[in-house]
Formats: C-alpha cells, structure tokens, sequence
C-alpha cells in the first residue's frame, strides 16, 4: 500500500472494509478520508466489534441502501477534528459511538419527535461504518470512555452491552425478582446475563448448549445455566420457578426454535422478547395458549444515547465486567480471518474486535 500524504496531520486516505453488497465480498481498500460537515466530527478508530448481525449484513439477510458500504456498529476512537458547529467535543477525546440515529428527514423527525423516527439510520449499515482507519459521524452520537477503559472494551458497549441492557431495563422491564431465562450466551447474552443479575432478576437463567458458554455464564452472575438440548430442560425450568414458568424469556439468538421453546417456559403474563434477529418467521403455540396466559411477545432493536451513557456509567464503576468480553483482536487487513473465527461454531466466542 502506497503511504498516504499528511495534510494537517491527518491523511487524505485511509484503509477501509468495503462490502459489495451484489458480490457478497469483503475486501480492504484505500479510499478518501471522510470530511466531517459542520456538525461532525472525524473519529480515528481504535477499536470495532464484529457483530452476528454484520454477518447477517454480509449475506444478505440484513438488507442496506447501499450497493458498497463499509460495515462496523460498534466504535471507539479518538477525535481528530470537529465540524466549525460542534459544540464542546475537541481532538483527542476518547469516544463511543452510538451506532443508531434517527433520519433528520421524516415527519416524525420534523416534529422534533426523533426518538419516534420512521426512518433510522445505523452506522455501517446506512452509512459508512468504523471497519476502516476513520470514521465520521455526527456530535450527537458520541459518548465519552470512562478514563479506565481500553478502547477495545468501549467499543463493546455500542451494541453488545447496550442493547441487551435496553432489551432487558426498557422492553423486559425486568424488575427486582423476576425470573430470566436467557436464550444464547455469545455477545449480547454474555452481558445480559450480568445486567440480569444487576437488575436483581432471580434466578437468572442462562441457557445455551456450549458447555463451556454456561460455565462462562454461571462466573458473571447466572444462578443456573441449562443445555436447551437436554430431556430435562422444562423440568428444570418449572423447579427452579417453583412451577410458574419464567416471567421474562429473551431469544437472544433470533431462531423460531428458541422462540418455540421459550414460550413454552414463560409464567401467566410472560414477556418473551425477541433480540437476535433472522430472517425465520415467527410461529408460537396456539393462539388458544398465548391468549389464556396472557403472554407477550415483544420485538427489540437497539438502544438510546441514553442507555449507552449508563450502560458506559455503571462498566466505569465497575458493575459491568468487560475484561473477558474479547475473544481476539484482528488487525483491519485481516478481516476475513475475523469474520471466520466468528462464525467458527467450534471457536465459542464473545466478541471478537478488528482494530485498524
Ligand atoms: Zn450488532
Ligand atoms: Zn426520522
């Protein structure tokens, strides 16, 4: 690769993971640095998470405007410039970024009634992503890394811890007692398992056929962990409930059969909450049965600034333990490697993290 040319400091390339959609490839490319507009600020990144749902993007089965676009929701960085209208942020900051923002554009967004907005946009989805050296986004999207984390770890936060914690406080409304069955003990359920415990949920089950994902899950707060697999899961489920069945049931791993199962788990007024996501559609019991116990099936997307701020708060002060949360660390121009030690069945990971 040629050495870029300095202007300022800064180059006028950068290396970035281009997806060509119609190809479904991957392939690493020197392409103009972005130019922050008024409002944005340009962000060296340190770190970026690999998500399923990146794969999903890959495929196919995520579907994005864009025929080339470069993936990655989940940054952290550096600031190295500000757009003349950005308020506050300077070169240098250490930052997350919120990975979803609302359009600016619809009627909702017209209204001042963003958080309502019918046309959201995810970073490395609708927009160029951070599997590349920068990337540019908006001021309103970023939060600042507590002093004592490493970027890697940061970077998490801007999916796999924020949005199982939004799943679990906002759409569960997980509370003081509830039982919690969780589906799934990857990247989000690794850290639900944890906001579970912290939401004072009892018991917090965790349920995954990887032996070695339940005794993960049993170290970071699951009062029991279960093979979804074996012939006595329902009989452990309605023991450790004292017969009622769980009060909130979350598929953490977006399959029917996890939804199937779940629904046969969750108490009379049972949320079942739906967070991984695939392109199976959905089909439960009878409606006879959903309607009798009164269950709820609750879809789940994302997360607020909001949630990304405490979720950032409460892994500062140490409630939230981010230190086993990577699993490997790939540089950019080995991202295919990464992509693979993801998808490896047999690799049983967490999170793996590309830094460029
Ligand atoms: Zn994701
Ligand atoms: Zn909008």
């Amino acid at each position: 690769m040629p050495t870029p040319e300095a202007t300022f400091g800064l180059p006028k390339s950068m290396l970035a993971a281009r997806l060509d959609t119609q190809a479904k490839r991957i392939s690493v490319e020197r392409v103009p640095l972005p130019s922050p507009g008024p409002r944005d600020v340009l962000i060296q990144v340190k770190a970026c998470g690999i998500c399923l749902s990146d794969i999903h993007l890959i495929d196919g089965t995520i579907s994005t405007r864009h025929t080339v676009v470069t993936p990655g929701h989940e940054p952290a960085g550096i600031v190295t410039s500000v757009g003349r209208d950005v308020p506050r942020w300077r070169a240098g900051d250490r930052v997350i970024v919120d990975s979803g923002r609302s359009c600016g554009e619809c009627e909702s967004c017209a209204r001042g009634l963003r958080d309502r907005c019918t046309d959201p946009r995810i970073i490395g989805v609708d927009t160029d992503g951070a599997w590349a050296q920068y990337v540019c986004v908006p001021f309103e999207c970023l939060c600042p890394i507590p002093a004592n984390l490493p970027f890697d770890q940061a970077a998490l936060m801007a999916d796999a811890v924020s949005t199982p914690f939004a799943a679990l406080v906002h759409t569960a409304d997980v509370g003081p007692g509830d039982s919690v069955g969780l589906w799934g003990i990857g990247g989000l359920g690794y850290h639900a398992v944890q906001i579970a415990a912290l939401c004072g949920a009892a018991p917090v089950v965790a349920i995954d056929p990887r032996e070695s994902a339940r005794s993960r899950a049993l170290q970071v707060g699951a009062d029991v962990a279960l093979d979804p697999t074996a012939a006595d899961f329902e009989q452990r489920i309605s023991e450790v409930t004292n017969g009622r069945g769980l009060d909130v049931a979350v598929d953490l791993v977006g399959s029917n059969d996890v939804l199937r199962q779940a629904e046969r788990n969750v108490a009379r007024r049972g949320r079942i909450v739906v967070v991984g996501l695939s392109d199976q559609s959905i089909q439960l019991g009878t409606s006879e049965v959903f309607g009798i116990r009164k269950h709820r099936l609750l879809g789940h997307l994302g997360y607020s600034r909001e949630d990304l701020e405490t979720v950032a708060s409460l892994t500062g002060w140490g409630r939230l333990d981010l230190s086993q949360s990577v699993s490997a660390t790939y540089p950019l121009s080995e991202i295919e490697r990464a992509l693979a030690h993801l998808t490896d069945r047999a690799s049983d990971v967490i999170r793996v993290v590309v830094s460029p």
